[in-house]
């Protein structure tokens, strides 16, 4: 009896331990101290069986508390940002926080057109005039081919004379990213989608007024939502 007692103490107290966010190394103090405190009449194999039995314990515990490699892999990608939400008429709906959306080549691939995957997977760049955005400048909204975040509202949109559909302004900063892209010897900030990480296209800072930048966007990252 006492036996069975000394044997459930001790894996107690290492499941104890480890709950409490305790390193392996606090486990073992914990078991040791467990020895110490054993009276002295407790013999020397009962001791040992005690020890081998809270070992179990300890597997046991561990094996059941440790997520399988795949599960904390997708745990490391899965993170949250905050981006905001509109309709499609350019209204403000708020800041939600949403998982950020991670897929494999051949997944973006059936999603999406090639000149797409090209654009937005691998930072390619589309051909000027080849599909400056066919909706003028409607009243409506662009949103992200990848993940459909809602990128720029068509009142930012103007006429840059460049051939790739241009605005002066995200529709929310919170909903893009901008890095330093220093490829083709060139030092530019390449503006890119914050939920999906696709490439959109770059701005600089010959823009209009008010804010002086021109958001210079490849027509095939987006898809233009109308306004309805
Ligand atoms: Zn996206």
């Amino acid at each position: 009896m006492l036996l069975i007692f000394t044997s459930l103490g001790s894996a107690a107290a290492i499941a104890f331990a480890i709950d409490e966010g305790e390193s392996l190394e606090g486990y073992m103090f914990s078991l040791n101290r467990e020895v110490d405190q054993l009276p002295r009449t407790t013999g020397r194999r009962s001791f040992l069986i005690a020890a081998s039995a809270a070992a179990v314990g300890l597997y046991w515990y561990v094996q059941r508390s440790e997520p399988a490699p795949a599960a904390k892999a997708s745990a490391d990608l899965w993170k949250k940002v905050s981006i905001v939400e509109f309709s499609d008429s350019g209204q403000r709906k708020g800041v939600v926080s949403v998982a950020t959306l991670i897929k494999t080549e051949d997944e973006w691939k059936k999603q999406l057109s090639p000149d797409s995957f090209e654009v937005t997977r691998q930072a390619g760049t589309e051909r000027a005039y080849t599909n400056e955005n066919p909706n003028e400048h409607a009243k409506g909204v662009f949103r992200c081919i990848c993940c459909d975040t809602a990128l720029f509202d068509s009142s930012t949109k103007f006429e840059s004379g460049t051939g790739w559909p241009s605005f002066w302004a995200p529709i929310a900063k919170e909903n893009i990213l901008e890095t330093t892209d220093n490829s083709f010897g060139i030092v530019r900030t390449a503006v890119s989608c914050r939920r999906c990480d696709a490439h959109l296209g770059h701005v600089f800072d010959d823009g209009p007024p008010p804010t002086g930048l021109r958001y210079c966007m490849n027509s095939v990252a987006m898809r233009f939502a109308r306004a309805s």
